[in-house]
């Protein structure tokens, strides 16, 4: 499955962080400066935070998508802690998307 980013209209690479919004696809990075250029100035602060959250669910999702086993109940382990930390990162995208 490949993705473009909607920022910097990159393919985004296996490993890279990134992440879904209601505009569709885009890199962490592109994701924060762009939503920094225009957040209010009393929400800089705020917007820092969640950005740190999502940059460390990000980190770990990456880091579970990327251990590989034959194991049919770590597989299982795996999709669902994948799952979650989704759901997760999805929120807290939100969270950063309505600011
Ligand atoms: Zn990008």
């Amino acid at each position: 499955m490949e993705y473009g980013c909607y920022v910097c209209n990159k393919l985004i690479k296996t490993g890279e962080k990134f992440t879904f919004t209601k505009d569709g696809s885009v890199h962490f990075d592109c994701f924060i400066s762009t939503k920094r250029k225009t957040v209010h100035e009393e929400k800089q602060e705020y917007l820092r935070t969640l950005s740190l959250i999502l940059d460390y669910q990000l980190t770990y999702l990456v880091a579970l998508l990327n251990v590989k086993t034959d194991d049919k109940e770590s597989q299982d382990l795996l999709r669902k802690r994948i799952t979650t930390i989704e759901k997760e990162s999805g929120d807290i995208t939100n969270n950063i998307y309505n600011l």
